[in-house]
């Protein structure tokens, strides 16, 4: 991210919203569905006095008769009152302070009507020269907090006091229409946060919406603004938008708007007009297989999306080491590790646990061929020998042939009694072996031939 503090003199022009109050008889959100830690959080503030809303994704889910991933909280609390009426609350955050309500791993999100930027004070907020906030701490009204959110569908509020939705930017009328649209200038509000375009994408995949026009219209003109936001920011988001159940669909619109090539710069080198290069083959493969887990509630990790979706790439780099620079095959392959990994962390910052099983299951794309001897046994035992075997098989339905063929010898294998297993390295060996022989053989021949020279 630049690094500039400077504030803006010229002042945003909010949009007028206008509310729109939904009587609880006229709305199908029941307390029933909300998590009981929310409602704890919303009745204990709204004991104190203070005002409490559900907001956010929360509400909209709820109207849309789905279950919300979690449950944001807003009220006119400030975080220092919230934290005096929670024994297991935590503040955090810079460019946005909001309290954390802990409930063993539940952690309700309690944030702080947000106020306009109409002083620009340096303690509180701050603009960068693009028009992007890099801190975001002016306390406001309900009314004003509705202006500052992204989409209209994400600016509801329900209320505990009398259960009523308190809808400030026409969300209902859009969630019927299913379309995400921004609230207010949406070249302005994509500038302030360039995230918000990742985020048009995110809800239109997850939800089936059409992006609105004009909340559409500028993304491919200002897609090339993420390379201003920190690499940790976009890591989290990259999970968010591709590890959420709707990543293949997400990652189709993301490159039809010019996005995801800013993210996956590496990625974008390898893009076809027909997505028909191995990167593309896989990233379809891996993208389907992730949604696929997600939706019958298995286990996912990201290493091995990134890695999968970084091998081909890895492999086109490793290939011309070894004819520019003279390297051998595996040595080509882990020079190119670092290469890639250096340049796609400069983006996204997949953190160091994740890199180094990155590097772990491209690395047992080398050993998985060689299984004579007690090796097939010994890789079996490895740690990451599951995601390697995995990943060799998605390998197989982008390469064929030979992968293919090693895969399924992997897969009997892994299925086959001590006996079978036994006989089937046999069968390697002998093979090998017969190999092996002639190599010696060749040697041999050409020392016997030297003599005679
Ligand atoms: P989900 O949690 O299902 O991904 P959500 O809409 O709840 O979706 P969160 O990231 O949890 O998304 O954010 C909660 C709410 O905060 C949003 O609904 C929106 O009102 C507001 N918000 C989040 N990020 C931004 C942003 N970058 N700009 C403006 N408002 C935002
Ligand atoms: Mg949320």
């Amino acid at each position: 991210m630049k690094n500039n503090d400077q504030t803006q003199s010229e002042t945003t022009v909010y949009p007028e919203l206008s509310l729109n109050i939904i009587a609880r008889q006229e709305h199908n959100v029941s307390r029933k569905k909300i998590s009981d830690n929310a409602l704890k959080v919303l009745y204990r503030l709204n004991g104190a006095g203070f005002d409490a809303y559900l907001v956010g994704g929360g509400v909209r889910d709820l109207l849309l008769g789905q279950s919300p991933k979690d449950f944001d909280i807003a009220t006119n609390a400030t975080p220092e009152q919230i934290k005096q009426l929670f024994r297991n609350c935590r503040l955090i955050g810079r460019r946005f302070r909001l309290a954390h309500i802990m409930f063993g791993r539940d952690i309700i999100e309690v944030a702080t009507f947000r106020g306009h930027h109409q002083e620009p004070s340096k303690n509180v907020s701050a603009q960068s020269k693009e028009g992007m906030l890099l801190r975001d701490n002016v306390y406001g009204t309900i009314d004003e907090d509705a202006e500052r959110r992204d989409f209209s569908i994400n600016a509801m509020y329900y209320s505990i006091s009398d259960y009523s939705i308190h809808d400030y930017a026409g969300g209902v009328e859009d969630l019927e229409d299913r379309l995400i649209r921004l609230i207010g200038d949406p070249d302005t509000r994509y500038r302030e946060d360039p995230v918000r375009m990742l985020r048009a994408i995110r809800f239109a995949a997850k939800l089936d919406f059409d992006i609105e026009e004009d909340t559409a219209e500028p993304i491919e003109h200002l897609a090339h603004l993420l390379q201003d936001i920190p690499s940790a920011r976009l890591y989290e988001e990259s999970l968010k938008l591709l590890q959420s159940g709707y990543g293949l669909e997400t990652y189709h619109l993301m490159r039809e708007y010019n996005l995801f090539q800013q993210l996956f710069p590496v990625l974008a080198e390898h893009f076809t007009e027909d997505y028909s290069s191995p990167t593309e083959l896989m990233l379809d493969l891996v993208l389907d297989s992730t949604d696929i887990r997600i939706e019958e509630g298995k286990r996912i990790n990201p290493a091995f999306m990134f890695a999968a979706m970084l091998w081909y790439p890895l492999n086109s780099l490793a290939e011309s080491l070894m004819t520019d620079r003279k390297l051998g095959h595996y040595d080509a392959i882990m020079e190119a590790s670092n290469i890639i990994l250096d340049q796609q962390v400069k983006t996204i910052a997949i953190p160091r646990r994740h890199t180094a099983t990155i590097r772990e299951i491209w690395q047992l794309q080398l050993r998985l061929p060689r299984r004579n001897g007690k090796r097939a046994f010994r890789l079996m035992e490895l740690n990451k020998f599951r995601a390697g075997y995995d990943f060799l098989e998605m390998r197989g339905e982008v390469e064929g042939e030979e992968t293919e063929q090693l895969a399924k010898w992997w897969e009997t294998f892994q299925n086959a009694g001590r006996n079978m297993r036994q006989a089937m390295v046999a069968d390697v060996d002998s093979s090998s072996s017969a190999s092996k022989s002639g190599r010696r053989r060749k040697t041999y021949r050409k020392k016997k031939s030297k003599p005679e020279s």
